[in-house]
């Protein structure tokens, strides 16, 4: 397929990974976090860790956002699906995500909640329009690439004069994401994990552009890649960063330049500006309360806002204590290191979060079965 191939060429990504061992110096221990849960995706399906040398080491970063969703927001959701009036819009990622005591949107669907499953806010819209007499309500989740989709259903909620639509509002944001994970005293502090460089994530850049990591590269001494989620692309933006180590260069480089400018998309940015505000804070799991990392509906679309429809209580709720989905989201651990990785814990049933969608860390090593040796997995190692 043309503009996908390309990017999928087994004897180039052999090309790369030979110049990335020629290039990384061998007495020294390279090790690079890949923000985006589209990125550990990726590296797991395409075996891109099996190209790289031994002292050239990934770990996974917390942009997964099913993934970094806490347990208090999705037991808020489903308290919500559960009020007799309430239709709840989700997509479907959401439905399996464990909540507190063994529940989960999917559970509660079963015990007579009406929770759909949506691919899109404008099917969303639509059910609204279609059922009046249904307050329907959005489960907005993401980082900002699914912002501008939230900011403009409401745009178009208002401008339809629907009364019965509301948004359950749980956009977060990257950089005060990157910041916490970068945030640590020396080499790694406590509870993280350390990092030599970021590749930084592909679709959010689209949206933010890679100016919002300058700070971060300069603050913190760590060169940042925004890469696309193509093998090749991983590929190359791991050798910039081997060269940025070695040049003691701590630089932004954007290698999904067909894609991603320095200003982003300038409309996207002023849609959600014009809807959305900062939250003072926010919970995230695995990363703790990050003050300034998400988004609320603005006082002037108030009437959209399901927080304050329904006077939604957002709860501390602790993680199953056996599940280690902090740590692998912090990358401090593998998911193959979880206890519960593979045997209570699989996508059909799923302990925690980062076994379920797609992205998550653990679902990707499960799926592409990384944590076996010598695996090979038909045409995902076609790069291989
Ligand atoms: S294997 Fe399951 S329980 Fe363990 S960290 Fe991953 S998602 Fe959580």
């Amino acid at each position: 397929m043309k503009y996908i191939d390309e990017y999928r060429d087994g004897p180039l990504a052999r090309a790369i990974a030979a110049t990335i061992a020629s290039e990384a110096i061998v007495d020294r221990h390279y090790q690079f976090m890949e923000f985006c849960g589209g990125h550990t995706h990726a590296i797991s399906r395409y075996g891109i860790e099996d190209l790289l040398p031994s002292n050239v080491r990934m770990v996974h970063g917390p942009g997964c956002p099913v993934c970094v969703l806490p347990v208090g927001r999705i037991d808020a959701a489903i308290r919500l699906a559960m009020r007799p009036e309430v239709t709840l819009c989700t997509y479907a990622d959401l439905m399996r995500v464990p909540a507190s005591g063994g529940a989960s949107l999917l559970k509660a669907r079963a015990a007579g909640a009406d929770i759909r499953m949506v691919y899109s806010t404008l099917d969303a819209i639509h059910i609204a329009e279609a059922e009046t007499g249904r307050e329907v309500v959005f489960f907005a989740i993401g980082f900002e690439t699914t912002t501008p989709p939230t900011a403009l259903a409401i745009r178009l909620a208002r401008q339809k004069r629907l009364s019965n639509f509301t948004v359950f509002c749980n956009h977060v944001l990257t950089p005060p994401a990157i910041r916490a994970i970068l945030d640590c005293p020396g080499a790694g502090g406590a509870g993280r994990v350390r990092v030599d460089g970021l590749v930084g994530p592909a679709h959010v850049s689209t949206v933010i552009g890679t100016r919002p990591y300058d700070a971060c590269a300069a603050e913190f001494g760590k060169p940042v890649v925004v890469a696309g989620f193509e093998p090749l692309d991983v590929m190359q933006a791991i050798l910039m960063l081997v060269r940025q180590v070695n040049a003691g260069r701590n630089e932004v480089e954007n290698q999904y330049f067909r894609a991603v400018t320095a200003a982003g998309n300038v409309i996207a940015q002023r849609e959600i500006a014009a809807i959305f505000e900062l939250r003072p804070t926010f919970e995230w799991r695995g990363l703790g309360e990050l003050p300034a990392s998400a988004l609320r509906v603005r006082d002037t679309h108030a009437d959209f806002d399901a927080e304050r429809r329904f006077a939604v209580e957002t709860l501390p709720a602790a993680d199953n204590p056996a599940c280690e989905c902090g740590d692998v989201l912090r990358g401090v651990k593998k998911p193959a290191e979880c206890k519960l990785f593979g045997t209570l814990c699989s996508p059909e049933s799923p302990m925690g979060s980062c076994m379920v969608s797609p992205e998550g860390a653990c679902a990707a090593h499960w799926t592409y079965g990384r944590f076996r040796t010598n695996v090979k997995i038909g045409a995902e190692k076609a790069v291989a």
